[in-house]
Order: C-alpha cells, then sequence, then structure tokens
C-alpha cells in the first residue's frame, strides 16, 4: 500500500461542486502516467493512456476507470447576530453521523467549528443544527461569509494494522485506487482513459460529460462495496470487509452485463485476487453504461462500512485487491473485444 498516496487523498477537502484541491491532487499524479490530461468543463480531470499494442486495422478499444472525487460536506447558508453558522448539507448526509464532528469552514481563511449536538438525548433535526466556530458574530464574518464550503475535519486513521477509518472513504479509496492502478499500469492493449469525476454524490452529474466526449467501450467504476457492520445483517449487504474486492453485479441505477462480471470474477481467479459479488447502491457506472451509444459497465470497490458517516471503515487487503483488478482488467480488456466492439 502507498501510504503517503492515500493519506493526501483522503486528507484533501472537495465537497460536490468544489473539487478543486483534491483535483489538483489527482492530475498531478495521473499527468507523468498519460499521454494527455485534461478538465472538462464540469471538473473532471481526464487522463488518457494509448495503447502500446494497438490491434493491426481497427482502433483500440476505449476503456474507462472512474472515481468520483467528491465526497459529502455543506455549505455556509447563515450567521446568526451571535456568530453560529447555519448550513445546508451537500450531497447524502446522515444527520446522527454529523453531530459532535469537528468540520472545518473553508472561507477567506480556514475557520474550524464543531457540529454542536442537541440538548435531549436525540440529534436535533438537520435544519435546526447549527456550527459553533468559537468567535463573535464579527470576527466569524470576517473569515468566512454564505457559500463558504465545509469540510468535515476527520483525517485518515489506522484502527489497526489492516483497518482504515476515515471521512470519506466514499470514494477517496476510489481515487486511490485509480491513481495507485495508473501507476502500476504496464503497457495495454486499449486505449485507458482515467476519469476523476465531480459531483457523483449530487446524483452522477459529472460522468455522463465525460463519457460523452470519450464513448468508451467499456468501463468500471470505482466505488465503495456496501457492507454489513454493526445494525446492518449479513443478508442485507452481502459483502464482508476483508473479504476481497466487491465487483457489482447490480446497484440502483445499473445492471451489470453478466458477460462483463463473469470476466471480471474469472480474471481474479486467473490472478489469485480476492474478490465477492456485491449489490450496490448507485455510481457513475450509470454515466459508463448510458451515455451516447452505451457500454459494456460495471462498478468494483473495497467494501466500505458505515458510507455516508464520517467514521466509514474499509481494510487494506481489500483496497489492494481493487488496485490489481483494476490493473489486471486494463491488460486484459482487449479480450472483451468480441463483445465490447
Ligand atoms: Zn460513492
Amino acid at each position: 500500500m502507498n501510504r503517503e498516496l492515500l493519506e493526501t487523498v483522503c486528507n484533501t477537502p472537495g465537497i460536490p461542486g468544489f473539487e478543486d484541491p483534491i483535483q489538483q491532487v489527482v492530475r498531478g499524479v495521473l499527468e507523468p502516467r498519460c499521454d494527455e490530461i485534461r478538465r472538462d468543463r464540469m471538473g473532471n480531470v481526464i487522463g488518457l493512456r494509448r495503447a502500446a499494442r494497438p490491434p493491426a486495422g481497427d482502433r483500440p478499444l476505449r476503456a474507462v476507470l472512474a472515481a468520483h472525487a467528491d465526497e459529502i460536506g455543506m455549505m455556509v447558508k447563515h450567521i446568526d447576530a451571535e456568530g453560529f453558522v447555519r448550513f445546508e448539507p451537500v450531497g447524502g448526509l446522515n444527520a446522527q453521523a454529523i453531530v459532535s464532528q469537528q468540520v472545518i469552514i473553508h472561507g477567506r481563511e480556514p475557520v474550524r467549528g464543531v457540529v454542536v449536538p442537541g440538548r435531549g438525548d436525540k440529534p436535533p433535526d438537520m435544519k435546526d443544527m447549527l456550527i459553533d466556530v468559537g468567535l463573535c458574530s464579527e470576527d466569524v464574518c470576517r473569515r468566512i461569509g454564505v457559500g463558504d464550503v465545509i469540510t468535515f475535519a476527520q483525517g485518515l486513521v489506522p484502527l489497526n494494522e489492516k483497518v482504515f477509518m476515515g471521512r470519506n472513504f466514499d470514494d477517496r479509496l476510489g481515487t486511490y485506487c485509480l491513481l495507485e492502478a495508473m501507476n502500476r499500469l504496464g503497457e495495454t492493449a486499449v486505449d485507458v482513459y482515467a476519469v476523476s469525476t465531480v459531483q457523483e454524490e449530487k446524483g452522477v452529474r459529472g460522468m455522463p460529460v465525460a463519457a460523452f466526449a470519450i464513448e468508451p467501450d467499456v468501463g468500471l467504476a470505482i466505488d465503495g462495496s456496501v457492507t454489513w457492520g454493526a445494525h446492518i445483517p449479513k443478508h442485507e449487504n452481502i459483502c464482508a470487509m476483508g473479504g476481497g474486492t466487491g465487483i457489482y453485479l447490480m446497484d440502483g441505477l445499473t445492471i451489470a452485463d453478466p458477460r462483463l462480471t463473469r470476466f471480471l470474477f474469472d480474471l481474479c481467479h486467473r490472478h489469485d485476487i480476492r474478490c465477492q459479488p456485491n449489490i450496490g447502491g448507485g455510481t457513475d457506472a450509470a454515466a459508463i453504461q448510458r451515455t451516447g451509444r452505451g457500454a459494456l459497465a460495471t462498478t468494483i470497490g473495497a467494501p466500505t462500512r458505515y458510507m455516508h458517516s464520517t467514521v466509514q471503515l474499509a481494510h487494506a487487503d481489500d483496497i489492494e485487491a481493487t488496485v490489481q483488478l483494476l490493473v489486471a482488467f486494463l491488460e486484459h480488456a482487449h479480450e472483451l473485444e468480441a463483445i465490447a466492439r
């Protein structure tokens, strides 16, 4: 595991629509690994690495990997006469997960604060929540204003030798796996597009634009696999943390082509990569599959407990298995010629 890269990726802010800081990190890592790199009008970063062994005659197949750069967060909505800050969630925030969390408000200068707990036993409604930054209204207004971005302050923490905790493993583990796979990638017979997408958490808004421009033949989104954990029984979420990378058979937006999922399971078998089937939420795979004339698409990724909270858990071996499957997929994607062209 590339610990330094994982830490940088997980500790850099970037909420939907404001992905600049993380996209700069992504671009810096991808650029030396790509023949071309650009940022489109939505903010997606798209790196292209051309096929080193293109097929005779026809153009190489175009294979896309996509991880979303945005993490759920908030935006400053109102600052009252006492200096308390009200906010609007950006992305699917879980109210009980954010109470008592430390946050950073990215204003003219960064301001730290805490999401104030309710007075009773119950967490307050999201609309009644506020952030206390410990400053008077005048000082607050000098540093921040309406529209400023708020991220959680929680950084990457190793819980033990194998399990990490982070605020944004959905989908910074995907970003890490994308970058690390491109770092390790050997020669391919397909054109590889590495895409760091924007605004996935607001309903897959960035990937359609990238897919329209690329016209991929086949693609994988990289995202967290939902997994069982405390309060979530095994029969509900079938992936196990530590059980290998999850291969999505189906999610809320996409039904994977069974020929593609069979190919992925077979690759894992051939390369001794631990994997497990997953039935998930909804990801950028939807846009890869159904933009323009469409493409073969599904999602893979490390099982992640408590997604959309600030204490997401994931296993180092699952992250590594995901990187290995991405590399194997790209190096063998030309074998999909018969079904993907
Ligand atoms: Zn996600």
